[in-house]
C-alpha cells in the first residue's frame, strides 16, 4: 500500500511516500517555509530537484508536494489516487494518544485541545492534516503522536514533585517526545538481542539537534529525559536541557528580560552547545573545534557527554541493570567522538566499546567483546513507522 507520511511543522513540511508491502521508499522531500521565497526540494531515488517558490501556508504547501509528486514527468506516481492512506506525525498526544490513530472528527478534536499544551506544533500538524484531507478527500488518514510511545510511562516516572493538583487541573507532567524514535530502535535492538521481548531493558539514546533518552522495560517506555516540553533532559543544540527553575526569576531581573524571552528564545534558540561554545548548534562544527584544541568545545562535549553518561546511570540503576544501550539520530549515528565519550569509563556498569567498530561507519554492534551489556547504532526511521502503522490501521478498518 503506497502512504503519504506527513511532518508537518511550524516552518517546515517534510514527505515521504512508503510502499508498505515492500518497505520501500518511492520518494522523499521538504518544504522550507520562509516569509520569503520558500525552499522545495524533491528526492527521487538518484533524482534530485531544489526549487525556490512563494509559499503562503500549509495548505500551499501540501498543493505543491502533491503536484510535485504527480508531475508526468519528474514525479513518482501517475494519479493522486495511487495514495492509499496518510500517515500525519503529531508533535503532542497528551493523555489522549497512547497508539497511532485513525484521523476522525474526535482524533483531530483531541489534537487541537493541545494547542495549549504545543501552541507551535500541534497547530502545524493540525493544519497537515487539514490541508491533506481538503486536497484528497475520502482517503483514509491516520494519526502518529510523537508522545504515544511513552504513554506508559507509571506515573511516579510522569509526575513531578508538585502539588498535585497542578497535574489534575492543568494536566501539568512529563510526556516526553521523540516516542517513535524510541519506539523503532528499542525494537530494533530487541531483534538483535533474540530475547522475548518482555525480558529485556533496553536504553536508547536519541541525540539529534534535540535530544532524549528513554528507559524501556518489556518493550515498553519506563522513563524519558523530555518533561513537560522538549526543553527538558540532556543538553542539546541550542537547548538548555535540565536547569534549576530559580535562575529565571534571577536572570529576569539580571537580564531585564521577561520569561518568556527566557524561556522560549534564550533556552530554547541560544543555550545549549551553540551557548556554552558560541561556535554553533552543529556537533560537527564542535567537533572540529575540539580537534582543534578549543577549550570552549571541550568543555561543551564534556557537559553533553557527561549529562548523558548521567541518564544512563540513572536508567541503570532504576531498571536493575540493562541489556543494551542504542545511539540514534544526526549525532548518535554519526559521530564517533561522542559515543566514545560517553561509554568510557563504565566498566563499573559491564559496559564498553569496541573503539575500532565505533570508528568503522555503518557497525551496528560497537561491544567490545569483554562488555556485558550491548551497544548499538541503530539508524532510527520514524516515517517507516508512521506508514506501517496507517497501513495496518486502513487495513483494519
Ligand atoms: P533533528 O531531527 O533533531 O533536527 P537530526 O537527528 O537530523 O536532528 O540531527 C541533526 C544533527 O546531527 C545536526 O545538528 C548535527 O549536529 C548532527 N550530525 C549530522 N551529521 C553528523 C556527523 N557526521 N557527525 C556529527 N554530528 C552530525
Amino acid at each position: 500500500m503506497n502512504v503519504l507520511v506527513i511532518n508537518s511543522g511550524s516552518s517546515s513540511i517534510k514527505f515521504q511516500i512508503i510502499e508498505t508491502d515492500t518497505q520501500e521508499l518511492l520518494c522523499k522531500g521538504l518544504v522550507e517555509l520562509t516569509d520569503d521565497l520558500s525552499t522545495f526540494t524533491y528526492t527521487q531515488g538518484e533524482n534530485k530537484i531544489k526549487k525556490e517558490l512563494k509559499i503562503n501556508n500549509t495548505d500551499e504547501g501540501i498543493e505543491i508536494i502533491l503536484k510535485q509528486i504527480t508531475d508526468p514527468e519528474t514525479g513518482c506516481l501517475k494519479d493522486l489516487s495511487e495514495i492509499k492512506a496518510v500517515g500525519h506525525r503529531v508533535v503532542h498526544g497528551g493523555e489522549y494518544f497512547k497508539e497511532t490513530m485513525l484521523v476522525n472528527e474526535e482524533s483531530k478534536k483531541a489534537v487541537a485541545d493541545l494547542f495549549d499544551l504545543a501552541p507551535l506544533h500541534n497547530r502545524a500538524n493540525y493544519a497537515g492534516i487539514v490541508a491533506c484531507e481538503k486536497e484528497m478527500p475520502g482517503v483514509p488518514m491516520a494519526i502518529a503522536a510523537d508522545t504515544a510511545f511513552l504513554s506508559t510511562m507509571p506515573e511516579s516516572s510522569y509526575l513531578y514533585a508538585l502539588p498535585y493538583e497542578y497535574y489534575t487541573k492543568h494536566s501539568v507532567r512529563r510526556y516526553g517526545a521523540h516516542g517513535t524514535s524510541h519506539r523503532f530502535v528499542s525494537a530494533e535492538a530487541i531483534k538483535l538481542l533474540g530475547k522475548p521481548a518482555e525480558d529485556t531493558k533496553i536504553i536508547t539514546c536519541h541525540v539529534g539537534n534535540g535530544a532524549s533518552v528513554s528507559a524501556i522495560v518489556g518493550g515498553k517506555t519506563f522513563d524519558t529525559s523530555m518533561g513537560f516540553t522538549p526543553l527538558a533532559g540532556l543538553m542539546m543544540g541550542t537547548r538548555t536541557g535540565d536547569i534549576d527553575p530559580s535562575v529565571i526569576p534571577y536572570l529576569m531581573e539580571k537580564e531585564g528580560v521577561s520569561a518568556e524571552e527566557l524561556v522560549l528564545d534564550i533556552f530554547n534558540k541560544k543555550s545549549g552547545l551553540l551557548g556554552v561554545t558560541g561556535i554553533s548548534n552543529d556537533m560537527r562544527d564542535i567537533d572540529a573545534a575540539y580537534e582543534k584544541g578549543d577549550e570552549k568545545a571541550k568543555l561543551a562535549l564534556e557537559m553533553y557527554t557527561q549529562r548523558i553518561k548521567g541518564y544512563i546511570g540513572n536508567y541503570y540503576a532504576r531498571m536493575n541493570g540493562a541489556d543494551a544501550i542504542v545511539f540514534t539520530a544526526g549525532v548518535g549515528e554519526n559521530d564517533a567522538l561522542m559515543r566514545s565519550l560517553v561509554c568510557k569509563d563504565m566498566e563499573a556498569l559491564g559496559i564498553k566499546i569496541d573503539e575500532e567498530k565505533n570508528n568503522t561507519r555503518g557497525t551496528v554492534d560497537i561491544t567490545a567483546a569483554d562488555s556485558k551489556v550491548k551497544v548499538y547504532v541503530i539508524p532510527t526511521n520514524e516515517e517507516l513507522v508512521i506508514a506501517m502503522d496507517t497501513a495496518a490501521l486502513v487495513a483494519g478498518k
